[in-house]
């Protein structure tokens, strides 16, 4: 299953891929932002994403925004520093699917991803 990771951080894209290696999923692609996200997402074969919040160029509310006016399928999972309540509710309000607070432990990730695929 593809993957494709957006986060500005590129060392949390690092903790994120050696999490989902560990758990069994290996196809990853990554973008540093929503708008690189946005060209990943548009050459095809992704089956899940996992997005940040805060990053420069398009931010991940905008870049799920944009991603469900096409796409209203496929999971997307933001995994973010913004904890409050009201946060969360923009971002399902936006599509997310499920939603992570950094920092996380695998095991979070792990059961976030699978309650996506059902
Ligand atoms: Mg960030």
């Amino acid at each position: 299953m593809k993957i494709l990771i957006v986060d500005d951080s590129s060392t949390m894209r690092r903790i994120i891929i050696n999490t989902l290696s560990r758990i069994g999923y290996s196809d990853v692609i990554e973008a540093e932002h929503g708008k690189a996200g946005l060209e990943k997402l548009g050459q095809g074969g992704v089956e899940m994403i996992i997005t940040d919040w805060n990053m420069p160029e398009m931010d991940g509310l905008e870049f799920v925004t944009v991603v469900r006016t096409t796409n209203s399928s496929i999971p997307i999972l933001m995994v973010t520093t913004n904890a409050a309540k009201e946060d969360i509710v923009a971002a399902l309000q936006a599509g997310v699917n499920n939603y992570v607070v950094k920092p996380f432990t695998p095991d979070t990730l792990k059961e976030k991803i699978e309650s996506l695929l059902g």
